[in-house]
């Protein structure tokens, strides 16, 4: 860069410019990574399908990974484009009257493949007095409820987890509950898991990769639409081997209020 063009860059003196900026290279950097991303994707399945010559054994295995870390590293990039959305408030929330029992159905029917591999039970215990339609932006709620679930199936062992799925009016809200028995998150890191990228120590042992924007993610959403999200953990107690009662599982919720969740005329959509 020439000294003339580095004058005219973009200062960044105060902290409020800095995250503006930073939102700013996050969101083009992650709009420029997409294209690409999705021509690898599309050639993959191209070869996968054959339209390159038959695939040999050990082609098609490695094919196979190639689509996993293709689809991996889109979700990270749609992740951080959709922070950078929300971050600089372009991201439209739009509510519409909805009936939240298959909103929820579905969204469990989406992780139900996941869950089996890992021996986990979601059940979903609906509330007796049958809740009416709610004004919610179905795309970014299913964001938030998909979250929750995902991360109440991965941190937890196979075959000990039974997570439970929850819709209750409380007071002047509607509250989406989803509890498990999984691996909890420890007191030290209980202030900090709605921070970007961050993931507790137990977390990263227990599942290497993660980009810890889920929950960031979730909390700007829930916050923008004028709800709230929060958690409980440990939710279950047992004795630990020096005899030490350990704590374990968590639970997580958001809420919105009854008459639903705050329209903002934005100019974005949610990446998917
Ligand atoms: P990621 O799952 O990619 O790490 P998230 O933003 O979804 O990112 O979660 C942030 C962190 O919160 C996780 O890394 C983990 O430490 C903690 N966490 C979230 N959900 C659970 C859960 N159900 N049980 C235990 N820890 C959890």
């Amino acid at each position: 860069m020439t000294k003339q063009k580095i004058k005219h860059a973009p200062r960044a003196s105060k902290p409020d410019d800095v995250d503006r900026l930073k939102t700013e290279f996050i969101g083009i950097a992650s709009h420029q990574l997409r294209t690409p991303l999705a021509t690898i994707g599309w050639y993959v399945e191209m070869l996968a399908s054959g339209d390159a010559g038959t695939l040999t054994e050990d082609q098609k295995v490695f094919l196979t990974e190639i689509r996993s870390s293709v689809n991996r590293m889109t979700r990270l990039v749609n992740n951080l484009l959709n922070a950078s959305r929300l971050e600089s408030g372009r991201l439209k929330i739009e509510p519409k009257l909805t009936d939240p029992y298959p909103f929820i159905r579905d969204i469990i029917h989406e992780v139900e493949p996941l869950a089996q591999r890992n021996h986990s039970t979601i059940r979903f215990v609906e509330p007796k007095a049958k809740l009416p339609p709610v004004s919610i932006d179905e795309v970014l709620l299913r964001q938030v409820v998909h979250n929750f679930l995902i991360n109440a199936i991965r941190y937890s062992l196979p075959g000990e987890n039974t997570i439970e799925v929850t819709l209750a009016r409380k007071g002047g809200s509607y509250v989406i509950g989803v509890s498990d028995e999984g691996i909890g998150v420890p007191k030290q890191a209980q202030k900090r898991i709605f921070e970007e990228f961050y993931r507790a120590e137990n977390a990263r042992a227990h599942a290497a990769d993660g980009s810890g924007l889920g929950l960031y993610l979730a909390k700007m959403i829930m916050e923008a639409s004028g709800g709230k999200i929060w958690f409980v953990s440990p939710t279950r107690y047992r004795k630990g081997k020096s005899g030490i009662r350990e704590g374990y599982g968590s639970a997580f919720f958001a809420s919105f209020p009854v008459r639903g969740m705050r329209r903002r005329r934005g100019e974005r959509n949610l990446a998917a």
